[in-house]
């Protein structure tokens, strides 16, 4: 019978820890060497840029690793791989939005179309060779701790070329998600939806079969499109679909802060261009250049470092956070000169970054355009031929994409059950929390990638979500070493973190009143890391280990906490096999001192 239906009632905590007042006891020595490490088994959930980051540092530092990467997509990629819509495109400098140790000279534009990005993920996974951990096609259907293997049992469904589907079950030692926050899109809160004859569709929707998103809309030119939605998808297809329409509404409840001059001054100062172009695009000239290692680390640290230098925009009444709203509403009624009445419709009240802040290089400029308008008045009803708003007038659509976000709660469509039969959905409620960002009490075993409060305002998000995979596999490494069964964080730690949470954004312009995927229903703000993102790196940097409560695999007489320490003597003298001085390979030199 599976484990997914059986009744457990083997969940008592610490069954198998051993006896602390048996600390003091004599150890039955084993006959294991120190770094005779037990194999680990690791199921990664999803193979985007956490999934692939993963993959490349757990085969890389554990040793007798048995990897699997679940993907439910038919490619790899992530939010890369759904997301085809029109226009998508990397909304940092592209030079900041690739892996730290993987550096791509060829880059496009400032921000990077959504397709090279895929192809960029496809060259790395290829280089790293990590096809041979993906399984594609996989999806997650639920997870179930077993207290007493001290492992996740995983249900997987597995679909074949014709779309047939199977399930079947899956364990591992340690279980590590890596599905993002925006992987669960959402339709528009409106009636009618389904009623509407002509074509809806989402952003997130948009079909690879029919090709790049160009090959998609090109009929479309005798078409009236509705776009709801100003969000940073929204922003981006607007841009892009405007000259290729007969006409554009963009339905947008919100105002929005544009922050195109933000990286872009900085970028065409290193590129030697006017203050005022518009020419984002990286030459072959660049390319070349780029080639010399000195002079793209250079640069690239450059972008990076004006990137981590605006932090204290999102400080309320920060002298940035004042000095960007007054740049930012100046540059953005200079672009809309030609519909000056729009500023009045689009430039927020509220504080620069209580929304997401993007670029959007040429929204403002689209919506000038004569084939373009923008819609404030609130969508009451999708009808046959259009929408209804508000103020009763209808407006007849041929289109109506769909740029309306994701389910950002993190309740999950598929259920985790942790120790005591705890449903994570459950222990998320009223919303979801996890230390660090990384690991939640009551779910050992379990880690994160871009887990609840993971998100980022400025800064590199893939450097955040490297440093959470160095993290985790630190934590599986500590397992294997010293033969730890369960890792769990404490209660403890998770309500400090809760407290440090609630203690930071009050601060902030996150607390605004915009409207924000960052905050729940409830108020709390679950999309964003409190902090920077150089705060991030540093606090995921030396793991707190005192944090968590451990289990171990070897339990009884003669065991304790240091069992891992074994017969005394390493491996390579026990067989005799490799080198017996390898640490001189590891010297850490010290500076000497000038004077
Ligand atoms: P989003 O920021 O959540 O925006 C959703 C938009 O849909 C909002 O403007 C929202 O209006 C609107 N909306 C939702 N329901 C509506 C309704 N019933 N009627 C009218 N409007 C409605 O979603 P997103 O644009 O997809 O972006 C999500 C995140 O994805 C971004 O913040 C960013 O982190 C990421 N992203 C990144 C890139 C990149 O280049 N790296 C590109 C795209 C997206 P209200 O806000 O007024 O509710």
């Amino acid at each position: 019978m599976s484990f997914f239906f059986k009744r457990r009632r083997n969940d008592a905590k610490s069954a198998s820890q051993p006896d602390p007042d048996a600390a003091g006891a004599p150890y039955a020595l084993p006959d294991f060497a120190v770094d005779e490490y037990r194999p680990l088994k690791v199921i990664c959930i999803g193979a985007g840029y956490s999934g692939i980051i993963a993959g490349i540092r757990f085969s890389q530092r554990i040793a007798k690793l048995d990897l699997t990467i679940y993907e439910k997509e038919n490619g790899i990629g992530g939010t890369w791989h759904v997301n085809r819509y029109p226009g998508l495109a990397c909304d940092i400098p592209s030079h900041c939005y690739q892996l730290t140790f993987e550096e791509h000279v060829e880059w496009s534009n400032f921000y990077a179309p959504g397709p090279e990005i895929r192809a960029y993920l496809q060259r790395v996974v290829d280089k790293y060779k990590l096809m041979r951990y993906i399984k594609l096609r996989h999806e997650l259907v639920g997870a179930a701790w077993d207290e007493v293997a001290g492992r996740w049992h995983v249900r997987i469904r597995r679909a074949d070329d014709a779309g047939k589907t199977e399930e079947f079950e899956d364990e591992c030692d340690v279980l590590f998600l890596g599905i993002g926050v925006l992987s669960r899109w959402k339709w528009p809160d409106v009636d009618g939806l389904k009623n509407f004859g002509g074509r809806v569709i989402h952003t997130a929707q948009w079909d690879a079969a029919e090709g790049e998103w160009q090959e998609t809309v090109k009929d479309w030119g005798d078409k009236v499109v509705g776009l709801i939605g100003n969000g940073s998808s929204g922003i981006q297809a607007v841009t892009a679909l405007q000259p290729r329409v007969k006409s554009l509404i963009n339905f947008a409840k919100s105002k929005t802060w544009l922050s195109t001059s933000f990286s872009v001054n900085m970028l065409l100062k290193l590129l030697g261009r006017a203050e005022d172009s518009i020419d984002y695009d990286f030459t072959e000239e660049h390319w070349e250049k780029f080639k010399d290692p000195k002079y793209y680390k250079d640069f690239r640290h450059e972008v990076e470092h004006d990137l981590n230098s605006v932090n204290s925009i999102t400080i309320r009444d920060s002298p940035l956070q004042k000095a960007a709203a007054a740049a930012f509403k100046a540059e953005m009624e200079k672009k809309l000169a030609r519909k000056p009445e729009l500023a009045e419709q689009i430039v927020p009240q509220f504080s620069v970054s209580c929304r997401r802040l993007t670029p959007g290089p040429g929204y403002l400029e689209a919506l000038c355009e004569p084939n373009t308008s923008l819609e404030r008045t609130p969508i009451t009803r999708v009808t046959k031929t259009g929408v209804e708003l508000a103020d009763g007038r209808a407006v007849a659509l041929d289109v109506l994409v769909c740029a309306t976000g994701f389910d950002t709660s993190y309740h999950y469509p598929f259920p985790i059950t942790g120790r005591g039969g705890l449903a994570l959905n459950a222990r998320w409620t009223p919303h979801a929390e996890a230390y660090l960002s990384v690991a939640v009490d009551g779910f050992p075993n379990l880690f994160w990638a871009l887990g609840p409060n993971s998100g980022l305002n400025s800064g590199s998000l893939l450097v955040l979500m490297e440093k959470q995979v160095d993290y985790i596999v630190a934590a599986a490494a500590k397992m294997q070493r010293e033969r730890i069964k369960a890792i769990e964080v404490k209660r403890a730690a998770v309500l400090a973190w809760r407290a440090y949470v609630a203690s930071y954004f009050p601060k902030t312009v996150f607390t605004d009143a915009c409207n924000s995927w960052y905050r729940t229903a409830d108020g709390a703000i679950v999309g964003l890391w409190p902090g920077s993102c150089l705060h991030a790196v540093r606090a995921l940097q030396n793991p707190r280990w005192e944090d968590f409560e451990y289990t171990y695999v070897d339990a009884g007489a003669g065991t304790g906490p240091l069992y891992w320490l074994g017969d005394g003597q390493s491996w390579n003298e026990k067989t005799m096999t490799g080198d017996r001085a390898w640490y001189l390979d590891e010297v850490d030199i010290p500076p000497v001192p000038e004077d």
